[in-house]
Parts: structure tokens; C-alpha cells; sequence
């Protein structure tokens, strides 16, 4: 059995549950990594599994201690997934081999070569960019123009601000820019902190008080309206922001910024596509984003059994039969 509740709650010879909102005692709990939307909000269970970086994180960012009883499962194995430092897609070796994605990239990374595909029956796996248009430009690519923009800002007088989650996306913009002197807001100079125990080197330095410049600064969306962020704009800055979804015509504008770069730690449409194709199961679950599209398009074209994850409902067993 497999549906929304709580996460999502898998029975297979024995409960798991992936991502839990609250951890459950009398469950394996399966944190796949440290986002927020992926992050319980307690951890009262002896059985929590996440690779090493995941727990750090999360202590430092939430100030919650992990409680480690058994930190590994013989019917669980980690994989790298690939999206963010120590994200890990999970293969449950239940009655069936089930593999849970989270979110996952099959690009290679500063910190990583990419998720791999796992032989598994059932594949529950996130389809956040799961629409024909969501493919993304080669990395180097979007690199390349980010870098030139910063250059005619520079050859003006003006500071580059990129907005970028604190955790994932910051540190990737950071590590890319390693010929630029780079600023960054307090909540990415502690995620770098965390990474640096686990040698990742990601080096930029806290925003000082009066920003001579010009220079880059990196700092999540919500600080536009913050006065350190304010300062650097009456200085003079051009804003930027880094998302997948800058493939939208819209983005630009709802973000209120003067360039948007499609630069995602998600999967492209391409990319989800042929990951279904190697691991190839007999069943797949969407979830997140274009989960009826992605469904219909995996039933279509490659001609797999598939449908969006969805609360407990009667005609679950449809799909599922013995899962
Ligand atoms: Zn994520
Ligand atoms: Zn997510």
C-alpha cells in the first residue's frame, strides 16, 4: 500500500514513511533531504534515515537533535539523488523493490554526478517539471550568460544580485562563480558552514556593512525588502533570479527582477522521462507539479502502468494490487 498521509506512507512487509510532516514511532522514517518542504516538523522515533549531511543540516537549520537508534535499515539502501548536498533517493527491498526519488537531478553538480537510475517495480518519483516545455539549456550554457551579465553590470558600476534558495541553489551559483569575488546573506554563509564540515568548500563572504563594489551578491528571494539588500540597491545593482521555472515568459516579472536564468536542482522533463525508461517498473507514482501529465505521458509513451500519488481511495487497489 502506497498513498499520501503524512508524507508518504508505504507498507511492504513492514511501514515506512518518506518525508514525513511528523515523525511515527512505529514506523522506518525516510527524510530524503534538508528543503523545508521535506523537513518533519519532530522527530520522535528511534528509526530516522538520512545520510550524514541531510541530519547536519537539519539540526543546524531547525536547532532539533535527530535521535540516532538504528541510523540504517537492511531493507533500505541510500542512493545520491543528486538535487542538493546530501539528498538521497531510498530503495525500499520490501515485498517489492520501491524506489523514492525525492526531488532529484540527473545533471552533474558541484557536488555530485548526478542520480542514477535504480532497477526497481515501483518507482514513486517527484514531477515537478513534468510538462513537454520544462527542458532545460545545458549548464555551462546558462553559466556562461549569468557571467556575461555580470560583466556588462560590472562594466557599468553596478552590483549583480542573484536571488537564490539559501540551501542548494546559492551554494551551486557560489561554487560556478569562483573567479568573482562573491557576498552572501547570513543564512547561505551557515549552510556553507555545515557543508564545510563535510568538504565542501563553498567560499563567499558575509555581506559587509557598505558594499563598495561593483560585486556579486547572493541571497534568497526574501530578503529584497531587507535594508542590507535595500543598501546595495540604492549603491546600484541589476537583480537577477535562478529557477527552473525562468522558462516561463512570466517569471521574470511576478519575480520583479531584470533577468531570470533556467537553472533548476530538479530533473527536466527529458530528463524524468528517460530516468522512468532506465529504471523501468511495472508501476509509477507521480507527485509535485505536472503529477497528471507526467502520469499520462509515462502511460503513453512508454507505455507503463502510472498515476499521480494520491490520498487513501478506494480504487488505490487498481493500481496497487500486492504493493
Ligand atoms: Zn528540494
Ligand atoms: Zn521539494
Amino acid at each position: 500500500m502506497i498513498y499520501l498521509d503524512n508524507g508518504i506512507s508505504v507498507y511492504s512487509g513492514r511501514g515506512y514513511r518518506l518525508d514525513p510532516k511528523r515523525c511515527v514511532r512505529d514506523c522506518i522514517n525516510l527524510i530524503s533531504h534538508a528543503h523545508f518542504d521535506h523537513v518533519p516538523s519532530s522527530f520522535n522515533s528511534p528509526a530516522i534515515i538520512c545520510s550524514d549531511i541531510t541530519r547536519s543540516l537539519i539540526e543546524a537549520r531547525t536547532g532539533s537533535s535527530i535521535p540516532c537508534g538504528p541510523c540504517s535499515c537492511e531493507t533500505v539502501t541510500l542512493h545520491d539523488s543528486g538535487h542538493v548536498p546530501g539528498s538521497s533517493m531510498f530503495l525500499i527491498n520490501g515485498d517489492k523493490r520501491i524506489l523514492y526519488t525525492g526531488d532529484f537531478n540527473t545533471r552533474k553538480k558541484y557536488f555530485s554526478d548526478g542520480a542514477k537510475p535504480v532497477k526497481a517495480d515501483v518507482l514513486i518519483m517527484e514531477s515537478t517539471f513534468g510538462r513537454e516545455k520544462y527542458v532545460f539549456p545545458p549548464t555551462e550554457e546558462v553559466f556562461g550568460e549569468i557571467k556575461d551579465w555580470i560583466d556588462d553590470n560590472a562594466a557599468r558600476g553596478l552590483n549583480s544580485i542573484i536571488y537564490a534558495y539559501s540551501f542548494g541553489k546559492a551554494q551551486e551559483v557560489i561554487s560556478a562563480l569562483s573567479g568573482y569575488t562573491v557576498y552572501a546573506s547570513r543564512s547561505v554563509i551557515e549552510i556553507n558552514r555545515t557543508l564545510g564540515k563535510f568538504d565542501l568548500d563553498i567560499s563567499a563572504m558575509p555581506l559587509p556593512e557598505d558594499l563598495k563594489g561593483p560585486d556579486v551578491v547572493v541571497a534568497p528571494s526574501g530578503s529584497r525588502n531587507s535594508p542590507e539588500i535595500k543598501k546595495i540597491f540604492k549603491a546600484g545593482a541589476k537583480s537577477a533570479s535562478v529557477s527552473g521555472w525562468a522558462l516561463d515568459d512570466g517569471h521574470k516579472y511576478a519575480m520583479r527582477v531584470d533577468r531570470a536564468f533556467p537553472l533548476s536542482d530538479h530533473a527536466d522533463y527529458s530528463e524524468l522521462i528517460g530516468f522512468v525508461e532506465k529504471v523501468s517498473p511495472d508501476l509509477v507514482f507521480t507527485l509535485h507539479g505536472f503529477d497528471k501529465e507526467f502520469a499520462r505521458d509515462i502511460r503513453d509513451k512508454l507505455d507503463i502502468e502510472a498515476a499521480p500519488l494520491k490520498k487513501r481511495h478506494l480504487s488505490l487497489s487498481n493500481f496497487t494490487g500486492d504493493v
